[in-house]
């Protein structure tokens, strides 16, 4: 087996299998073993049965005495009932819809369980445990050890994912050192083979705490590598220092509907500022959702145009692309400033449908000012002629080197570079992940918005939701469902897009007009549906995370979020920001089936909490860990596993990362190379 073969050579791993796995962006074996747990089940210490209770989470090691399967009679489901005996005692082990295992254990054999244990009516019982039968030639996978748990798909099970990651431990062991020795011994790290073991079959928890530090050691270590490697290649270039035209700047804020907020004004200036020197700019321009960031960019690349240069502005997804396009059609109309749409789905001028061709004559003869767009911008043959300023929306989806394909596009002077986020990102942690990159903060809001209001919602409460909701819809406004996953999987009770979209369609407001999006649709059937909810042409949209950045559609005054404890709080704050964008008082009603303690205290501090940084904050101190953002819009680089509160771990990383580019070809390092490749690869896409 090598990293390089594909997951399909893998033994007991069929198509459909292969499948599933295609669909967690699992393609070869290196992709499996890069691939980590989201958290750990401790079933390493085996317990006699003569000493189990109720509600313990157990691991037995016992000899099956008898095992059958029969079919309950109220419920019709089939039960596999088995007697297990260690030398302590006996103990009843009872699964649901599992009559496989009837098959696979046997009388006689010594078997591991690990599972919870319950005493009710039955008796004492351990219920629909993992198994895992007495090897002496191999080491326990799924039980009797600290047992990995990863995040599935619909159809794929833990078992399953557990025992394929497992026949790669042999490879894994033979996988050298990426980062040079000094680097290693300097900070103190595991083996790169090691942490990798460690990380998806720990020995005990103090080896897993050091795979997790040598892995989040490396992702920092890359991004900080990507980082310095770029500021070092732009360094030597110059740009167009752009001048300030006060005069069409006032008339086009004057002629604004609003006032610009403070925050907006300086932001506006720093950028001008910025793009006013020779050197190139790189800001990040950092604003709450309904900031108005928008409109502090479309005064920066007026000023562009007006010195006779083009901008470019790059969005995650085609929805947001169109979106920000008619807006800048409209806003420039008076300017006369033409703008341009380059997508996938289609290439556009001041709204008319145009081919490639007569696009690029109007960008050579220089006939417009703006370019908005998806990555289409950087993979279409289109040619930029007089770039002066790239601004890319949600920075966090792109990477470095998506920029410099950008920037290279034009080969005669390099652009000024504004990336904007509305994950409000720490100050401390922006700087320590990003260096100087110079930031633009908006933190108020524009005067006119009216607070949200946020409640958690109980499931008693549901059907009193649904009633508001009507009311709100027959008063004229419009409704958000989210959900966290497209395809009905599974046990873990999550509500899945197509689920909601029923039972909302058919059975709670089967008099209403209920549309569903999803990120596996095609793009422009997704462009349809949002341009058909902003037309308000119908009145409930039941989404996935597609429509957490941007995306706004002022009519909207209700966001409701199903299984919402399965998202970070930034990342509902991105979501409830959807909502509360015009002049009705909106509402965001959160749900979840997980009344677990913790669960509900942080979404009570989610519903109490206005401030997305502070939201951000606690995100940072509860889950600690790079997905705290939620996986795809991760407001930072794609970092699995690093603890972007452990500053020291930074600063390490940051100094091996000037070491290493000091000293050192990344070349000569073929398999670090892969995972800074990797780095760039994992920013994800609709
Ligand atoms: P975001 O920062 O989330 O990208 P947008 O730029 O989309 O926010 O702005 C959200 C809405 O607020 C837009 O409809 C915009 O026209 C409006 N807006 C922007 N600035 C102001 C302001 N100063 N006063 C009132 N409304 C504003
Ligand atoms: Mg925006």
């Amino acid at each position: 087996m090598k990293l390089t073969d594909k997951i399909e050579l893998l033994p007991r791993l069929g198509q459909t299998t292969a499948k599933r796995l295609h669909y967690l962006g699992l393609e070869t074996v290196e992709d499996l073993i890069w691939y980590f747990p989201f958290r750990y089940e401790d079933f390493s210490q085996i317990r006699l049965i003569s000493d189990v209770h109720d509600g313990d989470m157990v691991t037995i090691h016992g000899q099956v005495e008898i095992i059958a399967s029969r079919r309950s009679r109220r419920q019709r489901r089939v039960l596999v009932e088995a007697i297990i005996n260690d030398h302590s005692g006996q103990l009843k082990v009872v699964w649901f819809n599992q009559p496989y295992i009837a098959k696979t254990l046997k009388a006689g054999e010594y078997v591991y369980f690990s599972g919870k244990v319950e005493v009710n009516n039955y008796g004492t019982q351990l219920l629909n445990p993992d198994y895992e039968k007495e090897n002496q030639y191999r080491e326990n996978v799924h039980t009797a050890r600290i047992v990995p748990v990863y995040s599935l798909t619909a159809g794929l099970t833990e078992k399953q994912l557990r025992y394929f990651i497992s026949q790669t431990i042999p490879l894994i062991k033979t996988i050298q050192e990426n980062l040079p020795l000094e680097i290693i011994s300097g900070a103190k790290l595991m083996s790169l083979a090691d942490a990798l073991l460690n990380i998806h079959f720990p020995r005990d928890f103090a080896a897993l705490k050091q795979a997790k530090n040598r892995l989040s050691f490396q992702e920092i270590f890359v991004v900080q590598y990507l980082i310095k490697k770029a500021k070092a290649e732009l360094a030597g270039n110059t740009s167009i220092a752009m001048k300030f035209l006060e005069k069409p700047t006032k008339e086009f804020v004057e002629r604004l509907p609003f006032k610009l907020t403070n925050d907006q004004k300086k932001a506006a200036w720093e950028i001008i500022q910025g793009v006013g020197q020779s050197k190139p700019m790189n800001r990040l321009l950092e604003g709450d959702v309904g900031s108005g960031k928008t409109i502090v960019v479309a005064l920066s690349m007026l000023n562009v145009a007006r010195n006779g240069y083009l901008s470019v502005m790059m969005a995650p997804t085609e929805i947001l692309a169109r979106q920000h396009y008619q807006n800048f059609v409209k806003l420039y109309a008076k300017e006369r400033l033409t703008v341009a749409l380059l997508t996938r789905g289609g290439k556009e001028i001041n709204g008319e449908k145009v081919t490639a061709k007569k696009l690029q004559t109007a960008i050579d003869h220089q006939d417009i000012q703006i370019i908005v767009g998806t990555q289409a911008l950087i993979q279409d043959k289109i040619k930029f002629k007089d770039l002066g300023l790239v601004v890319i929306d949600e920075q966090h989806r792109f990477g470095v080197k998506q920029r410099k394909t950008l920037i290279d596009k034009e080969q005669n002077l390099m652009p000024h570079f504004l990336s904007m986020t509305a994950t409000p990102i720490p100050r401390s942690l922006a700087l320590a992940l990003y260096g100087d990159l110079e930031l633009s903060l908006i933190k108020e809001l524009p005067k006119n918005r009216r607070p949200i209001i946020s409640r958690l919602v109980e499931e008693i409460n549901r059907d009193k939701a649904y009633q508001f909701t009507r009311e709100q819809i027959n008063s004229g406004r419009q409704a958000f469902v989210i959900c966290p996953l497209i395809d009905a999987s599974d046990n873990l009770g999550v509500k899945s897009v197509s689920e909601v979209f029923d039972r909302l369609s058919k059975h709670v407001f089967p008099d209403l007009k209920v549309q569903m999006l999803h990120g596996k649709m095609k793009a422009d059937d997704k462009n349809q549906i949002m341009q058909d909810f902003y037309a308000k042409n119908f009145d409930i949209l039941v989404s996935t995370s597609v429509i957490e950045v941007g995306i706004d559609v002022p009519n909207a005054t209700i966001m409701m979020i199903e299984g919402a404890d399965r998202f970070g709080l930034a990342q509902l704050h991105q979501f409830r920001g959807r909502v509360g964008r015009g002049e009705h008082q909106s509402y965001c009603l959160v749900f979840t089936d997980n009344t677990g303690v913790k669960t509900v205290q942080r979404l009570n501090f989610f519903v109490a909490t206005k401030d997305g940084f502070a939201l951000a904050e606690k995100d940072l101190q509860l889950r600690g860990s790079g997905d705290l953002y939620g996986t795809k819009q991760s407001g930072l680089p794609d970092l699995k596993l690093a603890d972007l509160t452990d500053i020291n771990l930074i600063k390490k990383a940051q100094d091996a990362a000037e070491l290493f580019l000091s000293k050192y070809v990344i070349d000569d390092f073929p398999s670090l190379k892969t995972v800074v490749d990797r780095q760039e690869i994992t920013l994800h896409f609709e």
